[in-house]
């Protein structure tokens, strides 16, 4: 029986890019090496954010790249029922509060000041929040060591349900990650500080959190943005998965020999030890260097 689940879980806003490959690899590698299962999600949240084509175009990229997944693609799309039910066992707890606060009574505020707590029932135009109360958090971080924070204080009350209806991200992960059965999220540093809002909803919801690896972020070789659709980055080329893949293993520095790309990541597996990524927050890319 295995117990470790991973899964990879690319939004469709467009194809994917150099550091969304490496993401996949990461993952990939990570639940290979560990017996483990690799699952794809699409996090299709977000209608107007989303490229029509797109989540095709990603789930064919990672075939392309031999990267194949352990049973069936889940769409976030599909999944309102889900959230809808876990936002009402929230409530019952009496964890959430409805908030029409306007982005200018929010300005200036490092962290939500907590000044709609007192609606308790359902409201006209708002936002649905989850109180988070006042406590430190901490958890050991696959490849960045201890993590804390002081909830209240450095991340305050989260929405979950946006004014205009839709779920919000933090609420869709937690809640298809529990579906799921995922017991290791490995992902990018950027999302660390969803980390702690999404442990305390796995807390709210009384459901043990996953195991953590944040590895460390592309950028452009003297950029100091992370590679993303928004800064350009290109789609990943499908005419060239094995020199693809070759760009994300010299960044993991493993020696892979030339080959077909499933060969490629099977060489992979053989070398790859977490330690490669340990306490890395960022990394060069140099695009011409490296084409
Ligand atoms: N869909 C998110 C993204 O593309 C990733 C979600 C996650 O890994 O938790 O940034």
């Amino acid at each position: 029986m295995t117990t470790y689940r991973g899964r990879f879980a690319p939004t469709p806003s467009g194809p994917l890019h150099f550091g969304s490959l490496f993401a996949a690899v990461v993952s990939y590698l990570d639940v290979r090496v560990n017996n483990g299962q690799w699952l794809v999600r699409i996090d299709d949240l977000d209608p107007p954010r989303e490229q029509p084509g797109a989540a095709d175009t990603i789930l064919k990229t990672l075939e392309t790249h031999g990267l194949h997944w352990d049973e069936t693609v889940t769409y976030q799309s599909q999944q309102s029922e889900r959230y809808q039910s876990r936002l009402a066992v929230l409530q019952q707890k009496e964890r959430l509060f409805w908030c029409d606060c306007s982005r200018k009574q929010l300005k200036g505020f490092p962290v939500y000041p907590g000044t709609c707590r007192h609606h308790l029932q359902p409201r006209e135009n708002s936002a649905v929040r989850l109180r988070v109360d006042q406590g430190k958090d901490e958890f050991q971080d696959l490849f960045q060591g201890t993590q804390h924070a002081q909830l209240a204080d450095d991340y305050g009350d989260v929405i979950l349900q946006r004014r205009d209806g839709l779920y919000a991200y933090q609420l869709a992960v937690v809640s298809d990650d529990i579906d799921a059965g995922i017991s290791h999220i490995i992902r990018g540093i950027d999302l660390m500080p969803s980390t702690f809002w999404q442990r305390e909803l796995y807390r709210q919801l009384g459901q043990p959190a996953p195991v953590y690896g944040h590895f460390a972020v592309l950028h452009a070789q003297d950029s100091d943005q992370k590679l993303s659709k928004q800064n350009l980055a290109p789609a990943v080329d499908d005419q060239t998965p094995e020199h693809n893949l070759q760009q994300v293993f010299q960044l993991l520095n493993l020696p892979v020999d030339p080959d077909n790309s499933v060969a490629m990541l099977q060489q992979a597996q053989t070398l790859y030890r977490r330690e490669c990524l340990f306490g890395k927050q960022q990394m060069q890319v140099d695009f011409f260097k490296l084409d």
